[in-house]
């Protein structure tokens, strides 16, 4: 009786975990914005990630990388 409770269990917590996993999932999808700036590792604020969807960069290595686009484009 014990061994069956304990496989209900064991196939409760092995769905819980499929569950979360997807969740995890469909969140990673649907916030594409990273939490921290992809060149300097920064804390990209909240307000920048809800602001900018798939932002990467924070402020300043935007601006930066911004200012090297130009330059590439007026290379051109
Ligand atoms: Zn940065």
């Amino acid at each position: 009786m014990a061994d069956k409770v304990d496989e209900a269990q064991a196939f409760l917590q092995y769905q819980t975990d499929i569950q979360i996993s997807n969740i995890r999932k469909t969140v990673k999808t649907t916030t594409p914005s990273l939490f921290e700036c992809e060149n300097c590792g920064a804390e990209i604020p909240l307000k920048r990630r809800i602001a900018v969807p798939g932002a990467s960069l924070c402020v300043e290595c935007q601006r930066i990388a911004e200012i090297k686009n130009k330059h590439v484009s007026t290379d051109f």
